[in-house]
């Protein structure tokens, strides 16, 4: 095939994502120094069409990035005044005081928000000083300079043929080069996946855990809201089957966030997170706090788990990973919006500092150092053996031993060392003929939905002729390995099912409905061959989540 033409344009610094971190990096460029030019690349069909966060939101990073937000008008509207956390069981609830929990577990002083409307509203802030953002650009290529270094990406390549080839149709995009190119993708980023890999960047690190987050958002009878009010629960429905939890979020106009989240090292691969989330609504608790709601939009993505210890290395030649790219959430306190802005913050540092210096195409030490050493290493080291202790002891025990870690962690030290993670998500799913299916009630619909209604409320839409973005490695892997084996269970883990078995004359047939993806990333985490790649579709395809 003949060589691809593109135009090429430069940069200072080229940012992939227009996430918490993305928008954080362009904001401090441009405020170190107005004349840099700065570009955001965004797959999304407009800032926040795909961001998915719960959100509580810890405003330290913002407050550092922007010290004067709550003047310009930041959309952080209702503060948290309530902090529940119970203990379920089938059909009782045991609340668990908040004094013995650690202070870093508090929601004092934070703030319930859209997280897609917080990104929309610093979008605004980096364009007024002069970030370009180009939405519905997805970023499906790294371009590399002489020297091995990542110099720019291929952005806005339109209209593939159904094979993947160059079509008479095609637009094959354009290369962003920049000096610096900052990988915030978000948690399993495909581009971050190839950086990882090509550099190495997770030798000597734990691997990365993940979690499955879903969430929906309801309006319910306005005598039940309260405004402000945050509830975390675990145990039933999941058990001892998978650790996870839910999360229960009263924000603004009687909107409730409610959320699941399924840690994604579970054993049984009969398992079906979507299912259990929507067993968990038919709860007593939530069941009569829903009760004459209405659910007005679903989405789900993943969320990284590792932590302190799985974090790779952060820089290579030309570029750095930032937020959930490497991984930055703090797993007991669901917490990775305040590091991803911190992060973006340091990188933007480190490279004005670079720049400065004439320099270009290196590696961003000192982005570096800050994240180990700073804000974001502290935040994270204090709660890093939470994950390990959970996967490896189970939920009762994890909670004590867990916060009794976090409080001498709080104290400067750790009776547990640095724990690790062992086996990553894939390898953890066991055969099916070891675990019993579990058998779940079928969804009502007033209170539980079949998927695929649910995720006609992620307003999700993949232009048909494209090619599918989600690719096979071996295309019989799924028929000739995951179903005898593994009982094929991306049938279960997609939250937005895409993958489904269909029984045909000739036997099962494996079908892959791109077009309902969510861009979650689940897929590519959790199937147990490792068969299963996430690519970026063309730019804008995607959902168009509202207020997640
Ligand atoms: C269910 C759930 C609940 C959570 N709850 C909370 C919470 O309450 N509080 C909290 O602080 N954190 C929470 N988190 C974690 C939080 O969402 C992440 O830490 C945060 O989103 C990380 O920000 P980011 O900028 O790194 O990535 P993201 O927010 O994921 O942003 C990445 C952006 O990059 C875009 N993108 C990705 N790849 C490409 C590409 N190749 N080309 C172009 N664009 C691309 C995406 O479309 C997206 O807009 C939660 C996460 C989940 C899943």
């Amino acid at each position: 095939m003949a060589e691809i033409e593109r135009e090429a344009m430069e940069y200072d610094v080229v940012i992939v994502g227009a996430g918490p971190a993305g928008l954080s990096a362009a904001i401090r460029l441009k405020q170190l120094d107005a004349d840099l030019n700065v570009v955001v690349l965004e797959k999304g069909s407009e800032v926040g069409a795909h961001i998915l966060s719960g959100a509580v939101l810890d405003p330290c990073g913002l407050d550092a990035l922007i010290p004067d937000w709550k003047e310009k008008g930041a959309p952080l509207n209702t503060p948290v005044n309530e902090d529940n956390f119970y203990m379920l069981g089938e059909a009782g609830k045991l609340r668990i005081p908040n004094a013995p929990m650690p202070p870093l577990m508090n929601n004092h002083g934070n703030y319930i928000v859209s997280m897609g409307n917080v990104c929309r509203w610093m979008a605004v802030q980096a364009e007024e000083l002069g970030v370009e953002i180009f939405p519905g650009m997805a970023c499906s290529e790294l371009v590399y300079g002489e020297n091995g270094e990542v110099k720019g990406v291929v952005a806005g390549v339109f209209g593939l043929e159904a094979d993947g080839s160059y079509g008479p149709g095609t637009e094959p995009g354009m290369e962003l080069h920049g000096k610096y190119v900052f990988l915030s993708e978000g948690v399993r980023g495909s581009l971050s996946k190839e950086v990882i890999a090509k550099y190495d960047l997770s030798a000597g690190k734990e691997p990365q855990k993940y979690g499955v987050g879903m969430k929906e958002i309801w309006e319910i009878d306005p005598a039940k809201h309260k405004e402000g009010s945050v509830t975390h629960t675990m145990g039933w429905p999941l058990g001892s089957n998978a650790g996870g939890g839910s999360f229960i979020y009263h924000l603004e106009n009687n909107q409730v966030y409610v959320g699941f989240v399924v840690h994604l090292n579970y054993k049984n691969p009969h398992l079906y997170p979507y299912m259990e989330f929507q067993r968990f609504k038919h709860h007593p608790m939530v069941a009569e706090l829903l009760k004459g709601g209405k659910r007005v939009a679903y989405g789900a993505r993943a969320i990284t788990e590792g932590g302190y210890q799985s974090m790779p290395k952060l820089v290579a030649p030309g570029v750095a990973l930032l937020g959930c790219s490497a991984g930055m959430v703090n797993v007991p306190r669901i917490k990775g919006n305040h590091n991803a802005m911190l992060s973006g913050k340091a990188a933007a540092e480190a490279a004005f500092d670079a720049i400065k210096a004439d320099r270009s195409g290196d590696e961003l030490a000192a982005y570096e150092t800050d994240v180990r050493e700073g804000a974001i290493g502290q935040d994270l080291k204090k709660v890093r053996n939470v994950k390990p202790m959970w996967s490896k002891w189970g939920l009762m025990p994890s909670l004590a031993l867990g916060g009794l870690d976090m409080w001498t962690n709080t104290l400067g030290f750790s009776l547990f060392g640095t724990m690790g993670h062992g086996k990553n998500d894939a390898e953890s799913t066991e055969e099916a003929s070891k675990h019993k299916p579990i058998d779940y009630p079928k969804p009502d619909g007033t209170l539980s939905f079949d998927r695929l209604t649910n995720v006609s409320f992620a307003m999700t839409n993949h232009e048909e002729s494209q090619p599918c973005h989600l690719k096979l490695g071996d295309p019989s892997i799924p028929v000739a390995v995951n179903l005898p084996k593994f009982a094929e269970p991306a049938q279960r883990y997609c939250p937005a099912g895409v993958y489904e078995m269909v029984e045909d004359d000739d036997g099962p047939r494996f079908v892959i409905n791109f077009q309902n993806c969510v861009h979650c990333k689940t897929c590519d985490i959790k199937d147990p061959s490792q068969n299963i790649t996430w690519t970026t579709p063309q730019g804008g395809d995607g959902p168009n989540y509202p207020n997640m």
